[in-house]
This record gives C-alpha cells, structure tokens and sequence, in this order.
C-alpha cells in the first residue's frame, strides 16, 4: 500500500470517529489493535435486508425487510408488573402489519404516523394477524439506510460492543482508506484469474452493494489469502532447497540383497516411494519428504530401507515417534532386520533410568550405534550425534514444524521423511505440508481382508459380549476402548479403570482382562503390553494410548465405547489397530448419540476402508482448524478462506501460485515484491523455526 494509506493502516483504533479507550479496549478484546486489523475483521455471515417485500409478500418465520407507513400512534399496554408490550400499526397497498416491542421503553417517541420507514425483522403469522418482532427500523426520508435496504455484515463480537457499533466504526475506517489501499496482486495475475481490485473487495466484503459484488469480493480475498498460503509453502520449500548443501548419498548393492530376504515381497507402491526416496538421497539436495499412506500400508519398512542406506553410506539415523509403545514395538520389529547386517540400532525414551540413558547417549555421540529409535527424548539437548545423516518422524501430525526442525539441527543438514498416521487429500497436503515432497503409498499389502465394522447402541450389548466370548474361544483378542476425555488424562484413565471392573467383574468373569491408560508408569504399561502380546490377556481395556502403531496381529475385534466423541480420523487410526493378521476382523463402535453428524460418522467408517476417503469426510464434518492443528504446522490463520469449502479456489491458487514461481523463483520482480514482503511477514515463525532467516 502506498504511503498514505500505510500509515493510517497502522494507525491505533482510537484514530477511528467512535472510538475512546474503554471502546479501544473492547475492540482489543477481538484482536483488533490498528486501523488495518479493523478492515480486515471481515463479517461472520450478512443479514440481506436489501430486498424489500411488500406485506403481503412476507412469510411465517422469515426474518426479512419491508417498507411501509405508520398507521397509529404507538400503543402501550401493560401486561403484568415489568413486561409493557408496545404495538405498531404499519401498512403498504397490500396490507397491514403489527410491529411489536418488550419493555423498550424508548420506542413510544420514535415514530411519526404518516411517515414510511423501512422494517427488518422476524415475522410470524398467526391466524389472522401478521406481526413483526422488535424491528430494526430507518425512515425512509432520511435516506441513511445504513443497518436496512441493504446486505448487513454480522461480525464476531463480544460483550458490550454491539452490531451496530462495530459496523459503524468499521464503516468509518473504510471510508478512511477508500481508495487508497495498494493491491498487492500484480494486474495481470488479477486480469488471468478475473480477481477484483482489492479497495472495491475491502468495501464489498463489509457492504457489499448486491450479491454479485459480494461473491466477486469474497473470491478475491479468499484467493489472496490462499495464494499467499501457498507461494509462502513454495518458498519455503525453494529455501530449504538451495541454502542448504545436502548430504549426496551413493547406491548401495546390499540394499536389494537387504530386500530379498525380507519376510514379505514390498508392493508396488513401497518399491516406488523408495524409488522416490533413493533419488532424493542420491541428489545433493536436502531432501524433505512426506510420505502418505493409510493404516497399515507399510510406512515403516520403506524408513528401514532409507535408514540402511544411510548408516551403508557412513551416516546415523533417527526415528522419532509420539509414544514410548510405538518407540519400543518399533525397536523390537526393527533390531531383528537389521542385526544381521551388524547394524547397531538403540532405543532412547523418557522414562529409561540415568544409567540406561547415559550410555545411549555415549553410544550416539560416539556414533557406536548407528539408528536410534525414540520419543521426543531425541529432541533434548544431551543429545549429540556423530554424524546425523537421516531423520525419520513417524505419525507426524503429533510434532510440529519445531521439534522436527529441532531433531535436523543434530545432524548438518540431514535428508528428513516425515510419516503421516492419517492420510489426507493431496490438495490439502500441498497446503499443510507445503514446504515437503509427497510420495503416496496407495496400495496395501495383499491379502488384506478389509474389516468390518459395525454402529451398535447399548441395547445391543449382549448380542455382542457374546460375539466377544465366541472370538476369544477361538483365540482370538480383543481392545476395548474407552471413551475419550478431551484435556484430562486423569478422568479418562479414571473411566478406563472402571470400565475394566465392570468388564473383568460382570461381563466377562471368566476371561483374563487387562489395562492399559495413560497415567500409568511405563514399567506397568510395558508389562501390559507384553502380556497382550504374548497372549496372556484376553481383552485389552484402554485409552487413547493404543492409537498410533500398536502392531498384534492375532487381536481381530476392537471395540469402541463413547464412538462419538471420536473424530473420523482417529476412529479409522483405532480401528487399524485390527485387521493385521490373517483373521477376519472386526470394529464396534458403541454410539449413544443421535446427533446428525455422529449418526454420518459411524455410516462413513461403516462404508469404507479406505483412510483417504475418510479424512476427506472428517475435514467436511469437523472444518480444518479442527482436524489439522493448523497452527502446529506453522501455517498462518485464515481469515475468510475455508480449506474445505474453497476447495475449488484452492486448487487454483495453487496453479497460480506455482505459475508465478515458474517466471519468478525468488519473487524479485517489481511486480511481486509486495507478495514477497507480505509473505515474510506472514511467515516470519515458520522461517525462524526454519533457520530461513
Ligand atoms: P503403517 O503404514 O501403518 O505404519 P506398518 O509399517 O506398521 O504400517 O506395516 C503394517 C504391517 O504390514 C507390518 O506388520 C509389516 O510388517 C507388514 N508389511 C509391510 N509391508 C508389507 C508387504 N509388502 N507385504 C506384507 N506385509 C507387509
Ligand atoms: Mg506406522
């Protein structure tokens, strides 16, 4: 933006007519501290108060605009002690209406009979009779109509700073900047993609003059905000590309002899991400790649594979993971593989003793041992390593872009695969994980035998308690899991202990049950998981801690209690736990709700199998914010675009925006360099976090 217009855009709220410190408080209570958060508080919804209906022309229950005539003075009757009900006779050529007020006592010396004014509210018809419930009201002589005959913004508000005062005051400050804002999307990307000019969209989003002006603006910004998104990932991506000299590793031969004695044939989509993987590797640039694929898909071989081939090359490697059971069931599948090629690999979590850990840490530094395996342990700063060449983050949406770059900073630029638990659509990817390469396993080891999974109500517990009982004659195990208890682990460990009483003492006396919740010493929960194992127990009652990676093939049947509180996602990472063996498996999930959203939760898990399918559906049920933690990936807030509902404009900024890197790598063109300054700007955490700056 130009000059002028830059300095009343940083210019505080008091600066705008209406407000005084006590407003310039409340105003700071929505996050709004200058002139330019103000244009930009853009509105929650509009009230459309533009199209006037003649009386005759109103329906029961719609709130909607009218215009017409006072026909009487305005009457006051009392209807018990403190409830005064005043009425209003208005009418037009078609009809007659009742306006009516409660105890707004101020209303008695508003109108003037004769006189036309424009209505805008609630109507009900009953019988005979039509009313209007507390209008808001403008005469017509006037020729205001500032809050009627028109699209009204409805904005987030707060306590003591009403509609009108907000919409006010924001008026003021559009008309403070009227064209003077400087567009900082280059003519001709705006003339390519039909975007509008952004002082007619900062004036249309807040009052826009008809409905086509509104979609016009509301497109533009929202596109904006998408296209800064993405150029911001882009460049980032470009950054982290070339500032960084990467690590060239060779090929090795032994990899394909380590292939070929591996218990299974790798599928297709593994050869390939390897394929994809081994290139990166092999290149002298920082590799930096997510790897996609559903439960069960087989992620971690291909992160040996890359590992092998780091530690033939003379590297260390690391993976990292969110719990302490992943850490050690990953330790115990990989030790075996790798052991016979003399490859030292060690496992490093918070809970093992000073002792154990010291002389892990040794063995790191030392570079004694070449793969270490653990939880965010990794990221502390006793850890040092020899000679970091690759870092493996498995389930990453538990880590943030910090502890991620965190674990890089240990090695000198060292190649990074990043795991996802949950698959998700490839455009949202491009967005939450920009900055990354993606390569997609999207095909499951064969032989698999989809699961069946079934929506059950209390009525129907003993049907399948004795469905449970049948299972485990014939060998067969069983996860019970509890209902989740957001923010305190306490009450759900508390729930789970309960429901494992009830199970052990009631339901199925006669069968070994065990227990497994988060509060619990990683001894105990380590002993629990060893008697699940080895077959010791039966039905595993749990929290949320088996979620992620638990790997025992022979359990065939998990239940979940409370199924609604769950979202889609982590519905489909509890019911992976299954299906892992040979066994035909099973899911339940227990749902008391009748909410029209669970009911479509547990139809969607009924449906499919398929991890994409369902992350599609849960960001459409749940909206992004929700599902992705976007603010730990490092992405900045979106003001008006919707990831899932902008879909369509997403995909479009994305081809602009890789248009506009294609003939302007680092945006140093005139024409971009608004882009670039706004994208440091708005990147400014994710760079640091980055080392970017
Ligand atoms: P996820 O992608 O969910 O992390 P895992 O890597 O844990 O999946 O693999 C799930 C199971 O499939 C493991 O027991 C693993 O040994 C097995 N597996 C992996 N790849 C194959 C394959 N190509 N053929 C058969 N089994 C496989
Ligand atoms: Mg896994």
């Amino acid at each position: 933006m130009n000059n002028g217009s830059k300095e009343i855009l940083k210019k505080p709220v008091q600066y705008l007519k209406g407000v005084g410190e006590s407003r310039a408080r409340l105003f700071q209570r929505l996050g709004l501290f200058t002139v330019e958060d103000v244009i930009t508080h853009f509105p929650r919804e509009y009230e459309d108060r533009g199209n006037l209906k003649s009386i005759i022309e109103l329906w029961d229950g719609e709130t909607c605009a009218f215009e017409g005539i006072v026909a009487s003075q305005i009457t006051e009757t009392r209807l018990r002690k403190g409830l005064t009900i005043y009425k209003l006779l208005i009418r037009d050529h078609t009809g007659m209406i009742t306006a009516t007020w409660f105890n707004q006592h101020y209303i008695k010396n508003v109108f003037t009979v004769g006189e036309g004014y424009v209505f805008y509210g609630k109507i009900s018809k009953k019988y005979r009779s039509i009313e209007v419930q507390s209008p808001v009201y403008e005469l017509v002589k006037d020729g205001g109509m500032k809050n009627t005959c028109r699209i009204i913004p409805v904005y987030p508000a707060t306590t003591n700073l009403t509609q009108n005062v907000i919409r006010s005051v924001i008026s003021n400050a559009l008309e403070q900047v009227d064209g003077k804002l400087e567009d900082i999307l280059p003519q001709n990307l705006r003339n390519t993609y039909k975007l509008c000019e952004i002082n007619y969209a900062v004036q249309n989003i807040h009052f826009p003059g008809t409905e086509e002006d509104f979609k016009n603006a509301r497109y533009r910004l929202a596109f904006e905000e998408l296209l800064l998104l993405q150029l911001g990932l882009l460049s980032i991506k470009n950054a982290l590309g070339e500032s960084k000299k990467g690590i060239q590793f060779k090929p090795h031969a032994e990899i394909n002899e380590f292939v070929d004695k591996l218990p299974f044939k790798l599928t297709n989509a593994q050869k390939k991400v390897f394929e994809e993987i081994q290139k990166d590797m092999e290149s002298d640039k920082v590799m930096n790649r997510l790897v996609q694929g559903d439960v069960g898909s087989g992620k971690t071989i291909v992160a040996v594979l890359a590992l092998f081939k780091a530690i033939r090359n003379g590297y260390q490697g690391t993976l990292m993971v969110p719990t302490e059971i992943l850490a050690e069931q990953h330790y115990k599948s990989i030790v075996p593989l790798l052991e016979p090629y003399g490859i030292q690999v060690a496992l490093l979590t918070g809970s093992q003793t000073k002792k154990q850990k010291a002389e892990i840490l040794e063995g790191i530094k030392s570079g004694r041992v070449d793969i270490v395996i653990g939880t965010h342990a990794l990221i502390e700063e006793n850890v040092e390593f020899d000679k970091l060449g690759l870092v493996v983050t498995d389930e990453q949406h538990r880590f943030g872009v910090r502890q991620r770059a965190a674990l890089s900073k240990k090695g000198d630029n060292p190649d990074v695969i990043v795991m996802t638990a949950t698959p998700i659509p490839r455009t949202l990817a491009l967005i939450l994980y920009g900055d990354l390469d993606i390569s997609i396993i999207d095909e499951l080891p064969p032989g698999r035998k989809p699961i069946e999974t079934y929506a059950a109500d209390n009525s129907m517990r003993e049907r399948i308690n004795n469905f449970i009982r049948k299972k485990v004659q014939e060998g067969r195990q069983v996860y019970i899991v509890c209902p989740l208890v957001e923010d305190s682990e306490t009450v759900e460990a508390k729930s789970a202990m309960e429901t494992a009483e009830r199970i052990a003492n009631h339901d199925f006396r006669d069968l070994k049950v065990g227990l497994i919740h988060g509060k619990m010493k990683h001894k105990e929960k380590e002993a629990v998981m060893k008697g699940f194992v080895e077959q010791d127990i039966n039905i595993l009652v749990s929290t949320t801690v088996i979620e992620v990676g638990v790997n025992v093939p022979n359990a065939t049947v998990m239940l979940i209690e409370n199924a609604e509180r769950f979202g889609l996602a982590q519905l489909h990472q509890l019911r992976g736990r299954v299906g892992r063996g040979q066994h035909q498996s099973y899911c339940i999930l227990y749902n008391e709700s009748k909410s029209d959203i669970s009911k479509e939760r547990m139809q969607v898990m009924q449906k499919t199998n398929d991890g994409f399918i369902i992350s599609e559906k849960d960001l459409e049920l749940r909206g992004p914010g929700e599902f992705f933690g976007t603010r730990q990936h490092g992405i900045p807030e979106l003001k008006i675009a919707n990831l899932y509902k902008d879909i369509e404009i997403l995909k479009t900024a994305q081809q602009a925006a890789a248009d506009i890197l294609k003939e302007d790598r680092l945006l140093k063109k005139e024409e971009n360099r608004r882009l670039r300054e706004v994208i440091q700007e708005k990147f400014k955490e994710k760079m640091n976090a980055l080392s970017l700056n």
